[in-house]
């Protein structure tokens, strides 16, 4: 069986979660199989999946809901991080994509979109000597 719940609200915990610990968060349970990072839609809202645990063979799920927006609403241009223009998740350290320029999959929504890097270089100065070597009038 698979029991999915909010992400967002199950408390912190650093030691192995019981039953008992998502009990009270699952909103739907299913015999379906989920991947890890299915996309899913439910009474009309949309899920994706962030973190899993199996326990005695059946799995919890925890999924954060996002939504697909009006793609004018959702800033992509000169951000820190790689940004879907469906949804507007931030890819962390987007820095490590290899590609300057490449297609990509939105980890989140699943919406397939291009990314170019923009490089700005910076300079940074430091005095190694004063010029003393003056002419005297
Ligand atoms: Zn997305």
């Amino acid at each position: 069986m698979f029991y999915l719940y909010l992400y967002k609200d199950l408390p912190k915990k650093t030691e192995c979660r019981t039953r008992e610990d998502y009990a009270k968060h699952i909103f739907l349970s299913t015999e379906k199989n989920i991947p890890f990072d299915a996309k899913i839609k439910y009474k009309g809202k949309l899920y994706c999946g962030c973190c899993e645990q199996g326990i005695d063979g059946d799995f919890y799920l925890g999924v954060r809901a996002f939504e697909v927006k009006n793609i004018c609403d959702i800033d992509t241009e000169y951000e820190s991080e790689i940004t879907c223009p469906a949804c507007g998740h931030k890819l962390s350290e987007s820095y490590e994509e290899d590609e300057d320029n490449d297609n990509f999959y939105c980890e989140q929504c699943g919406a397939l979109f291009e990314y170019e890097r923009q490089v700005t270089v910076e300079y940074v100065s430091k005095i190694i000597k004063l010029n003393e070597d003056f002419i005297e009038l």
